[in-house]
């Protein structure tokens, strides 16, 4: 379980968000189960955070339409989520796309390539850290990272198409977003899409409801490397293989690239039609395997180097030696540590590091379910569940409930609204002020904190 025995720490996990991307894919996961799911689609997924200084955000958006939307109708939401994350900002600025283009090119900062890409999609999704550059090579993934890199030079023909697989936190979504940057940068008029499979399966059917398939067909069939990542998602979603296996078929037909990601390879999708898994056997399968130790090394001192983290050898090889399987996971570790030692100014010695990977250790060890920690609330405070999902406000019941509902938010992937249902159907702003009510105390009432680390405590038992 995630260690939040104190408000530092909490405080530290939310500083491990060094750039504004990472803090606006968190923000986004804060609105997302707010707003319906059609206008977040419209108005929200296609924003780029472009800066954040002071108290001054800065947007970028794809037309006017948009711009007049998101400040009116959602300009105080964005805020909100940015408060709940402990940042405050006062103006949003927003600006066209275009507009930014132009003033970029009048400052020289970057050309202006008209021909690129679809509708510009890749543009704002890929990330621009994830490079071939970035991404360190081993043994356990330098044939995917070959594969990739010939993609995206195409210098040599390669099987159609290139299927990465392999386990989560491994490098593949990299990979997928190095081939579309290497591609815009060298080859601007290529049109390069990375979508993921859930993106896809919106778009599919949202062409379908406003009765714009042929539009959807345009946007996909006219591609030169398409990139679907995550497509063990598709198993069980007829439609969306449906349409997919046509899409591949023209691009395939076409001579066109196609790239795809899956946790596992093509024969054990289960759920996935036959045909398809046959197309996505045909191809090229690449797999990425959990990195030997001197690649973890590497790549953990290359993140530091990145991020600007100073962290010695030793406690490399340590966070390197004891988290062995996933990758995110590891890097995970690393800046919690620095940003633990920035906040609470102490020392990284290797002590504190072990601390905290045994934490970390804890944490995967058990699941803990949304029921298991409301049993746990109960019994410390002696109540029983139906109380903490019932509708009384006494203080006796409705201070456990927010304990409970700050715990679920901690450990739990709910969101707010979740967690309000969970609770015998709470509001969401209850849930939001129930937790910040608890993360207050937590600093100011010692009785709150050591209820807080008691349950915890019960829940690792
Ligand atoms: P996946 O898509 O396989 O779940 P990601 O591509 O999202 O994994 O990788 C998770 C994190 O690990 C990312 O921050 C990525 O930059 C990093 N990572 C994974 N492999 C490497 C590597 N070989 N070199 C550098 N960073 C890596
Ligand atoms: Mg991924």
């Amino acid at each position: 379980m995630k260690n939040i025995g104190s408000f530092a720490d909490r405080k530290a996990r939310i500083f491990t968000m060094y750039n504004l991307n990472d803090i606006w894919t968190e923000v986004l996961e804060i609105m997302r189960p707010e707003i319906p799911e059609v206008s977040f689609h419209t108005w929200i997924e296609n924003i780029t955070p472009v800066n954040f200084e002071g108290d001054v955000l800065t947007l970028e958006v794809p037309l006017a339409i948009n711009r007049e939307m998101v400040s009116k109708r959602f300009a105080d939401q964005i805020k909100s989520a940015f408060l709940y994350m402990s940042y405050n900002v006062e103006t949003i600025n927003i600006l066209i796309a275009a507009e930014r283009r132009e003033e970029e090119e009048r400052l020289g900062i970057r050309p202006y390539v008209p021909s690129f890409a679809v509708d510009d999609d890749s543009n704002y999704i890929l990330n621009k850290d994830y490079t071939f550059d970035s991404f360190v090579v081993g043994p356990s993934n330098e044939f995917a990272h070959a594969a990739c890199y010939c993609v995206a030079e195409k210098s040599i023909s390669l099987h159609n198409p290139l299927f990465l697989y392999g386990g989560t936190g491994l490098g593949k979504t990299h990979l997928m977003h190095a081939i579309g940057n290497h591609v815009i940068k060298n080859n601007p008029g290529k049109k390069v899409l990375y979508v993921s499979s859930e993106k896809f399966t919106n778009d599919l059917i949202n062409a379908i409801r406003d009765e714009k398939t042929e539009q959807f067909r345009q946007k996909y069939r006219t591609i030169d490397i398409l990139m679907v990542d995550d497509v063990q998602f598709f198993c069980g979603k007829d439609a969306t293989q449906e349409e997919f296996f046509y899409t591949f078929n023209t691009l395939f037909t076409a001579g066109k690239q196609i790239v795809l990601s899956s946790d596992r390879p093509p024969k054990d999708l289960q759920g996935l039609e036959e045909r398809l898994v046959s197309r996505f056997s045909s191809g090229l399968p690449a797999s990425i395997q959990i990195p030997e130790l001197e690649t973890r090394i590497a790549i953990l001192k290359k993140k530091a180097m990145m991020y600007n983290i100073n962290i010695s050898d030793e406690i490399c090889q340590y966070i390197a030696t004891n988290i062995t399987t996933n990758i995110r996971e590891m890097q995970g570790a690393m800046k919690k540590l620095v940003s633990y030692h920035q906040l609470m100014n102490k020392e990284i010695t290797l002590s504190l590091v072990e601390e905290s990977i045994k934490d970390f250790q804890l944490e995967k060890k058990k699941n803990i379910t949304p029921e298991l920690i409301l049993d746990t609330v109960a019994k410390h405070y002696n109540l029983k569940i139906a109380d903490l999902k019932s509708d009384r406000r006494t203080n006796d019941i409705a201070y456990p409930r927010q304990v409970a509902m700050y715990i679920l938010k901690e450990l739990t992937d709910l969101s707010q609204t979740a967690i309000g249902k969970f609770l015998g159907d709470k509001h969401y702003t209850t849930v939001i002020h129930g937790i910040r009510k608890i993360e207050g105390d937590l600093i100011s009432n010692s009785k709150t904190h050591a209820a807080v680390n008691s349950i915890l405590d019960d829940l690792e038992k």
